[in-house]
């Protein structure tokens, strides 16, 4: 009965916000009024995106100290886990280079008018100022200064600045695998209380989510009124987008293919397509890796032969730690936002963007839009104003449910390749 009243689901609310705050920013600017929307309007979308960064902290504290923490048998994490995550951590940071490098040269962000984009950095100029100078006061130091900003002194002063991400996952890092060390039966009630924390946190974040249509409809009136009823922001919109979808299609159909074709001796290339798709399908609709779980284990097992062994364990860690879709994402949306607020990243700013990415795909819940608390966080710590989350969020749905299914059929082309176990012939055909 109660489901009945959910009956438009969250995306599409989603995107009716967005034609709604679109609507709203055109009536706006034909009665002149600007400064209600900026008043009265706006300040609801900043408060979504106050809340996505309140969350972040702990969820990136929470999910990685679980994902880590879950691996619990230390026999099996040291002959699987090991080399799972360096494929893993290979696969991201190649997705990630790969967006940074697609961002860079199609620069979607630069097709927006350049009198326009000049008007908001105006609006954001004391921030960037401040964060630029950070930046260079960054590049003054030794080469060697980046530690210092990987490993906190406090952690309690890390985790209160929006800015040290990294820091925090350092610490939640090393934590998870001191749990491994210590006897399971000491642990185990930590553990369960972080499976608890993980419950409430994901729960918040939930509920934070369903707040996207409204906040999407007052940051997309903001927008409209920013940029005048320009066009080009539509059009540079529309370029992000098709440059998201191509990363996202190469990664899923040449990428993959490739490390399937090279690594692998259990499957080959047109049986895991084929194999896959389902799950993909699944994953695009539901838009949540942790949802699909489920149907890639049973794909993985039953498709494509991998053994239950290597299954249940590569695939649950893949859908904390493996987001190969997400990370590609992220580093093209910072960028866009950097291109159109004017924010000119350095070297070292863009290996921080790199660096970061990585790091926080990792703590990305695989739930519907679970890229946004991150991504405000990131841009925080890049120097970016979050406030630039504005310009992506309306659109991001479909983006969504692309790298999710990328997220999802990273996990299954890593476990082929762990599963070396040669069980009968190399598949060809799914069965
Ligand atoms: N929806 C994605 C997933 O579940 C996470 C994200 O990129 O927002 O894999």
């Amino acid at each position: 009965m109660q489901r009945k009243r959910q009956a438009i689901p969250l995306y599409m609310q989603i995107l009716l916000g967005m034609g709604v705050g679109i609507i709203l920013g055109v009536i706006a600017l034909y009665v002149n009024a600007e400064t209600f929307i900026s008043n009265w309007i706006t300040p609801w979308g900043q408060l979504f995106i106050r809340m996505l960064r309140l969350i972040a902290i702990p969820l990136i504290f929470v999910t990685l100290v679980k994902g880590i923490a879950g691996l619990k048998d230390i026999s099996k994490f040291s002959r699987l886990g090991i080399k799972t995550l360096l494929v893993y951590f290979c696969f991201i940071t190649i997705s990630v280079v790969f967006g940074i490098s697609l961002g860079l040269t199609v620069r979607p962000g630069a097709l927006v008018n350049q009198e326009i984009a000049a008007g908001l950095q105006e609006t954001y100029q004391s921030l960037i100022a401040q964060k630029t100078e950070e930046a260079g006061q960054v590049q003054g130091q030794g080469p060697l200064s980046f530690l210092n900003d990987l490993v906190p002194d406090n952690i309690i002063s890390a985790a209160a600045n929006n800015s040290a991400i990294l820091q925090v996952i350092f610490f939640a890092i090393l934590f998870a695998v001191a749990s491994l060390l210590v006897p399971q039966e000491k642990v185990k009630p930590v553990v369960d209380f972080f499976d608890g924390l993980n419950e409430i946190i994901l729960k918040m974040v939930a509920f934070i989510i369903r707040l996207a249509p409204i906040g999407v409809a007052a940051l997309m009136a903001g927008l409209v009124t920013d940029f005048k009823g320009d066009g080009s922001l539509f059009s540079a919109l529309g370029l992000y987008a098709l440059t998201v979808a191509l990363a996202m299609l190469i990664i899923m159909y040449v990428f993959y293919p490739l490390m399937i074709r090279l690594f692998s001796r259990k499957v080959g290339v047109k049986a895991f397509l084929r194999a896959m798709y389902p799950v993909q399908l699944f994953a695009f609709t539901t838009s949540s890796s942790a949802v699909t779980l489920p149907v890639t284990m049973k794909t993985v097992e039953e498709e494509l032969k991998v053994s239950k062994d290597v299954s249940s364990f590569v695939l649950p860690v893949g859908v904390t730690v493996n987001m190969d879709g997400t990370a590609c994402y992220q580093a093209i949306a910072i960028l866009f936002i950097s291109q159109v607020l004017g924010v000119d990243l350095t070297l070292t700013q863009i290996l921080t963007v790199l660096f970061m990415t990585v790091l926080s795909s990792i703590g990305t819940p695989g739930i519907p839009g679970g890229t946004y608390v991150i991504l405000a966080m990131v841009l925080t710590s890049v120097g970016i104003p979050a406030e630039g989350l504005a310009l992506i969020i309306g659109i991001d749905r479909p983006l969504d449910m692309l790298r999710t299914a990328v997220n999802v059929t990273g996990d299954a082309a890593v476990a082929c390749m762990i599963d070396k176990k040669e069980t009968g012939p190399r598949l060809t055909e799914p069965t």
